[in-house]
């Protein structure tokens, strides 16, 4: 049964982290996977995390089943975090399930989809995170792109982008990034969200909104402000979340699919059929990652230590933005990279050939993924002198 197989190519992404471990030269640089990094180049466990850690070691109860939407402590915080003060919480039209990470949400989330309507096509940004299209698919979704990312301003078309949506009917879906965009760096702002709102009224096609990034643009509301704002004029949505990059939780697998209603008996009928595709996947979400973030939110003073190290992070990503900048510019790398300091979050594309980023990797142990994409957090002081003086070594010859 299995002699008919052939081997699926290994993710890119993941195929360089392996290439990564294995390299000896002692001054390579990762730009490639979307982890933070600190100044050191690790990714370490946040204090916030290991004090709940160590609370749910000596408190927790009972490891027995915790059913499909998961914690609801965290189910209720996450919503919190999503949506803050907002009218769709208040009168009962959005419900949260807890979710094997961003992923897992995503996932549940194109089941819902395909039984809401199997006919839907998604539409995702040109580019989008690779993993989208591959999600989609294997619910049996077609997957469809807006045009987004200019390669040659390296902005957005966002003149093109409200062509393509203005021509995407009813039961089609829409998924934008919260913020942060992977992997272009480049966000809406206030006034092309209310554009999207309004061509999504229009044309009464349904937003999906993939938030994996909260807190690592502008600030958690900051953050949040395009969801809120397309929650207030829309009737239905979903919100898949994330809590791998904000609270570090990478490997313990924790996210949350919001679904908003009409109004909060359909909200109820749309929550049930998404517990029913958790069921028939995976029955029931894992306590330990919901559990953690349920305790630092509903905790002052772990909530208010989880703020700074959140705050440490954006800081130091924004702050990369700009060093990075100025480094290529001291060491004469050519061409003009200042569209990386008014990006957002931890990725922009240098706009580079793939000739160039082979050469980077072969000669100079420096990985960059394909497309160009960069991990900005990768760049600390101790490596920025030599990956600066690599790319303009590259990219004169
Ligand atoms: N959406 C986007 C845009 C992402 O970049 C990622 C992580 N790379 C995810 C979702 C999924 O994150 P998780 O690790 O929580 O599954």
């Amino acid at each position: 049964m299995f002699n008919q197989l052939q081997p699926v190519p290994t993710d890119p992404i993941l195929g360089l982290m392996t290439e990564y471990k294995a390299d000896n030269n002692p001054k390579k640089v990762d730009l490639s996977v979307g982890v933070y990094k600190n100044e050191q180049g690790d990714t370490p466990v946040l204090a916030a995390v290991k004090k709940a850690e160590e609370y749910r070691l000596n408190n927790e109860q009972s490891k027995a089943y915790l059913g499909m939407a998961g914690d609801v402590r965290f189910n209720e915080a996450m919503t919190n975090l999503l949506f803050g003060e907002h009218d769709v919480v208040k009168s009962g039209r959005v419900k949260t399930a807890q979710t094997p990470g961003g992923t897992g949400s995503l996932r549940v989330a194109a089941e819902f989809i395909a039984r809401c309507n199997p006919t839907a096509k998604v539409w995702v940004t040109n580019p989008t995170w690779a993993n989208h299209i591959s999600i989609f698919n294997a619910a049996g979704l077609q997957v469809e792109e807006f045009p987004y990312f200019d390669f040659d301003t390296m902005g957005l078309k966002f003149d093109q982008t409200v062509e393509t949506l203005s021509k995407v009917p009813a039961g089609d879906i829409v998924l934008l990034h919260a913020c942060c965009h992977n992997p272009s760096g480049m966000d809406l702002n206030l006034e092309q969200w209310q554009t999207v709102a309004d061509i999504a009224k229009q044309q009464g096609f349904t937003i999906l909104i993939d938030s994996a990034y909260q807190g690592f643009g502008e600030g958690l509301n900051e953050d949040a402000a395009g969801l809120r704002l397309l929650a207030s004029q829309v009737e239905e949505m979903i919100v898949c979340s994330s809590c791998s990059k904000n609270f570090g939780l990478y490997r313990d697998r924790i996210g949350a699919i919001s679904i908003i209603g009409t109004d909060p008996a359909k909200a109820e009928i749309a929550f049930s059929v998404a517990l029913g595709v958790i069921r028939a996947i995976y029955s029931m979400p894992p306590a330990h990652g919901a559990d953690i973030v349920a305790t630092i939110l509903s905790s002052q003073e772990l909530t208010s230590l989880w703020h700074q190290e959140l705050d440490e992070m954006r800081t130091r990503i924004n702050g990369l933005r700009s060093f990075v900048v100025d480094k290529f510019k001291e060491k004469g790398v050519p061409g003009n990279f200042d569209f990386i300091a008014k990006q957002n979050g931890m990725f922009s594309f240098l706009g580079i050939d793939k000739e160039s980023i082979a050469t980077l990797k072969k000669d100079y142990s420096i990985y960059i993924v394909g497309s160009s994409r960069v991990n900005v957090a990768g760049v600390n002081d101790s490596n920025a002198d030599y990956l600066a003086d690599a790319l303009a070594k590259v990219l004169n010859k």
